[in-house]
């Protein structure tokens, strides 16, 4: 079936509406489009649990601390569009900012903490701009479950805690990391990459995966020396951190939680990456 696109709030809304009229569960995947295939493997997600899948493309400009990186970003809507189709997506939603937060107003959240380490200390505001459209786009499209990315695993985590405290009503599904064979995990900022860097952008995989493999072997301190050593000559470092999973504190020893992850924030030429691994 052709893919529905629209720009308009109120189309989105019918489109729903009918849907659930049916008696169909609807399912969200917001993104920011230049669409791959871990985008796409979170529609194929939603469409495991939904009978009908939206996902939305929409650069939201306040979740961005640094202008040029909004310009920079990578726009690719036609192909997108396209690659939504392939797998079945049924309707995507590319509104301009103004229709997204038409008739809204900025509320207030308490993080609960998980905005302070990491991205929410090198990202000014970041956080604060994913709550507010992440929010509208719930209340836009109203879906009964959302994907997204474990990727961006303090996002995720960070939902979660909003849906909790504002009890809405829709499952938020956390979806594996999809990477390259060779460990990258895939980005829509990896396009920007040099060819030069490529080899560079490997080491943070490399890191994480180093950390996962010796964790039975050495403490959290001595772990984050052993991988931050090669980083540190080939890419500039913001953090790698060992969290724990649920509240996102950085843990001394590992008795200290009852899941871990290690998370990387790194500029590989101009570029900003992140990732993460469970560890346990
Ligand atoms: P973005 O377009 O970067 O805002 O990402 C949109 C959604 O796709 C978010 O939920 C991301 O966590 C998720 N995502 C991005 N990259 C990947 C990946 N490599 N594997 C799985 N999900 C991803």
């Amino acid at each position: 079936m052709k893919i529905k696109v629209t720009t308009s709030n109120d189309e989105i809304r019918g489109l729903v509406s009918n849907a659930k009229e049916k008696g169909q569960i609807v399912g969200l995947v917001p993104t920011m489009g230049a669409l791959h295939q871990g985008h796409l493997s979170l529609v194929q997600e939603a469409n495991k649990k939904a009978d009908f899948t939206v996902a939305s493309i929409f650069v939201n400009p306040t979740q961005f601390d640094d202008n040029s990186d909004l310009e920079n970003y990578p726009r690719s809507l036609d192909a997108d569009i396209h690659m939504l189709e392939e797998v079945n997506c049924n309707a995507v939603y590319v509104p301009s900012s103004d229709e997204v937060y038409k008739d809204s107003k900025p509320f207030e959240f308490d993080f609960n903490g998980l905005n302070k380490p990491m991205e929410g200390e090198y990202r000014a505001g970041h956080f604060q701009g994913v709550v507010q459209v992440v929010k509208r786009l719930f209340e836009i499209i109203n879906p009964d479950l959302a994907c997204f990315g474990l990727k961006d695993f303090q996002q995720y985590a960070i939902i979660k805690e909003m849906v909790n405290q504002l009890n809405i009503p829709i499952d938020v599904i956390g979806c594996e990391t999809i990477r390259e064979e060779n460990g990258l995990a895939l980005s829509s900022r990896n396009q920007l990459l040099a060819q030069e860097d490529l080899q560079s952008a490997l080491l943070i995989s490399k890191a994480l995966r180093l950390i996962q493999q010796n964790y039975r072997k050495h403490s959290p301190a001595e772990l984050k020396a052993l991988a931050v050593e090669p980083l540190q000559k080939e890419i500039n470092l913001e953090y790698l951190e060992i969290a724990d999973s649920d509240r996102l504190q950085p843990i001394e020893s590992w008795s200290e939680a009852k899941h871990a992850r290690a998370f990387i924030a790194a500029k590989v030429g101009e570029v900003r990456l992140i990732d993460n691994m469970e560890i346990f």
